[in-house]
């Protein structure tokens, strides 16, 4: 049984990345090219294959950040009154200059007329015709030179790197785009990924339960997150456990997709034939994970001799070890092949509120919900069942409590570390 870290970089290394591979390189001259150019509405979820220097600077002139009045603070001096001479919008660009003893109404947004070195907010001058008093005591003395004025270049300056090559593109990323005025960007292709299910047990949802048949649940889950993860999905339905089934249809799934996902038939039983028909087509780059739940994960390269093949994720037949080795490991390996940046896992130090069960051999990812204590503390509950068949226990839970290999049971107020999932789903 390999520790998941170890299990982890070995997957991260044989599966490789996008952005590693040159578009001409491809060999097929029907191949497609690495990278494509999408308009910025079709972006979401695609990997940057360059950075995004922004051409301009944002914002594009100094403006004001209040609506108020701009006027000559800095030679004022003792004065304390001005006479109103204009009003200046937003989007007004109209030459205006500002003298001394002048000031310029002058709304959120709209550029600081010439002149002018800062904005006096609204609600600090009382107005009287055509003339403003500022209203503090101490005139002047109250106020700053350049206040309420955001400086050109303040949120981005031009030439900076404002989104990085290897991100995945998300609301944020997208607005921030569009605001240096640039429409559409260069994003790697998707990764085409199989999905197969296997079990003779299998029934879809939908049709009624014959005696001994449970529903497919793995691959309701799986295709969803897959398309977050911005792939390209075969649907290859629910295999019968039969070895010549397996090959034929892993062959074909293997020259089509960049990575095969199968669930079940990976453990020790009779009907398991995935982990044989891997062996038997390429090769297992390892088995089993010392990772509870989740143990009985396979994968290696369905193929002895083309690294083009597809590389089998074999996830456990348990939904909920379906779902863990997804997040854990099958998740990572297509994001770094997709051309994203790899992330480590971020954890976070909370205190579990009960005692808590655990063996030492496996790292345990026990479903949980943590929240936020009184004392600023974050709190850890365990679900009440840890079984690997009820999936519920993701439904219902917002994080992992993750309890290190050689860990044994913990007592109620002990650290723990948290891995929160939802963002995952
Ligand atoms: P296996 O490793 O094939 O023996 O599967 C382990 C357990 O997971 C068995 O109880 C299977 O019935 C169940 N299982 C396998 N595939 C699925 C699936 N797609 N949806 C729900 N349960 C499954
Ligand atoms: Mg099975």
């Amino acid at each position: 049984m390999r520790p998941y870290d170890e299990a982890l970089d070995q997957l991260l290394n044989d599966v490789g990345s996008i952005a590693d591979v040159s578009s001409t390189s491809s060999s097929g001259s029907d191949a497609e090219p690495n990278a494509v150019s999408v308009p910025l509405s079709d972006a979401v979820g695609r990997v940057l294959a360059d950075d995004i220097c922004s051409p301009i600077n944002v914002p594009p002139k100094d403006n004001s950040a209040m609506d108020g009045y701009a006027l000559r603070l800095n030679e004022s001096n003792a004065q304390n009154q001005w006479s109103v001479v204009a009003t200046r919008l937003a989007g007004d660009a109209s030459e205006l200059f500002v003298n001394p003893g002048e000031a310029v109404r002058i709304m959120t947004g709209a550029e600081v007329p010439d002149g002018a070195d800062t904005v006096i907010m609204q609600e600090d001058v009382i107005r009287d015709e055509d003339l403003i008093r500022l209203k503090s005591e101490k005139g002047v003395d109250d106020h700053k030179v350049k206040e309420n004025i955001r400086p050109v270049g303040n949120d981005i300056t031009e030439g900076r790197i404002i989104v990085a090559r290897g991100t995945r593109i998300d609301a944020s990323h997208l607005g921030l785009i569009a605001s240096v005025g640039i429409d559409s960007v260069n994003v790697y292709r998707r990764p085409v990924v199989a999905v197969i299910s296997t079990g003779d047990e299998l029934v879809e949802p939908g049709s009624p339960l014959p005696a001994g048949a449970i529903y497919n649940s793995n691959r309701y889950f799986l295709l969803p997150m897959l398309n977050k993860l911005g792939c390209d999905i075969i649907d290859y339905g629910t295999l019968k456990d039969d070895k010549e089934v397996f090959e034929k249809n892993f062959s074909e799934a293997a020259a089509k997709a960049d990575f095969v996902i199968t669930t079940g038939g990976v453990s020790v039983g009779d009907a398991d034939f995935v982990k044989i028909v891997l062996d038997q087509l390429g090769n297992i780059d390892f088995w089993k994970v010392a990772i509870k739940p989740g143990k009985p994960f396979a994968c290696g390269r369905l193929s002895k001799t083309s690294d083009d093949a597809g590389y089998l994720l074999g996830l456990p037949g348990n939904p909920v070890s379906a779902i863990v080795t997804f997040m854990l490991l099958a998740r990572p390996a297509i994001e770094q092949f997709s051309g994203q940046t790899p992330k480590p896992l971020s954890f976070l130090p909370g205190r579990v509120t009960e005692n808590v069960r655990k063996r030492p051999g496996r790292m345990d990812f026990q479903r949980a919900n943590y929240s936020m204590s009184g004392d600023g503390q974050i709190q850890v509950t365990p679900f009440n069942s840890q079984s690997s068949g009820v999936l519920s226990s993701i439904a219902e839970c917002n994080c992992f409590m993750v309890l290190d290999r050689e860990q044994g049971s913990l007592e109620a107020g002990a650290k723990v570390k948290i891995l929160p999932f939802r963002e995952w789903l």
